[in-house]
């Protein structure tokens, strides 16, 4: 598959029936596209790192919705793997997609988890018709995975995941993340 490369932004076409993939250095409450996912915590009540950034830039209708569901469907929260939307507040997003990573652990191979955060995003964003989706490297940072790890395996699952969803865009917080991203997409 052919890697282009530019200033801060490398890029996979997609097969048919899946996502281009495109890196991208920066913030991603910032990004105009259809839907941005959130590392949230089980809660769904907020956090720090990205859930704390977008529950900031986005205002409080998301944590409204947030409460919402867990009055509903989500009575002890959203577990493991999953995923679910809300508004995007005031985000240029229309719709937050919040999944819930795995924590890295040593004795364990939660890696399967962490692969279904990525596909059940992919599936709720199909139900959104959401043509683009931002991702956050989702578990990499207060959770621990290892960056090369976690790069590898959003690359992995994005890249086999059927989905409507045109483009993908990885939103890479700093330097160590974006360059793990781009050797997890030259591996392709
Ligand atoms: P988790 O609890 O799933 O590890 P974190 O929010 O702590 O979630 O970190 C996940 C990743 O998101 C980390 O790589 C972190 O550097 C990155 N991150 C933090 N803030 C932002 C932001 N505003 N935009 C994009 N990525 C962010």
């Amino acid at each position: 598959m052919p890697v282009l490369e530019g200033r801060a932004r490398h890029l996979l076409a997609g097969r048919p029936n899946t996502a281009a993939i495109v890196l991208l250095r920066g913030d991603i409450t910032e990004q105009w596209v259809d839907a941005i996912v959130n590392a949230a915590n089980s809660s769904l009540l907020g956090g720090g790192g990205v859930d704390g950034a977008i529950h900031r830039a986005g205002g409080p209708e998301i944590l409204a919705a947030c409460r919402d569901l867990r009055a509903s469907h989500y009575g002890k929260g959203l577990a493991v793997g999953q995923a679910v939307a809300t508004t995007g507040g005031k985000l240029y997003a229309r719709s937050v997609i919040h999944t819930v990573g795995p924590v890295w652990s040593d004795s364990e191979d939660r890696s399967a988890l962490l692969a279904s955060c990525y596909r059940e995003s992919l599936r709720v964003a199909d139900t959104l018709d959401a043509r683009t989706v931002a991702f956050p490297a989702i578990s990499t940072g207060i959770y621990r995975w290892p960056i090369d790890d976690g790069a590898r395996i959003a690359i992995e699952t994005v890249r086999t995941t059927k989905t409507s969803v045109r483009e993908v865009r990885f939103i890479l917080f700093d330097d160590r993340a974006y360059a793990a991203f781009a050797a997890a997409v030259s591996a392709e």
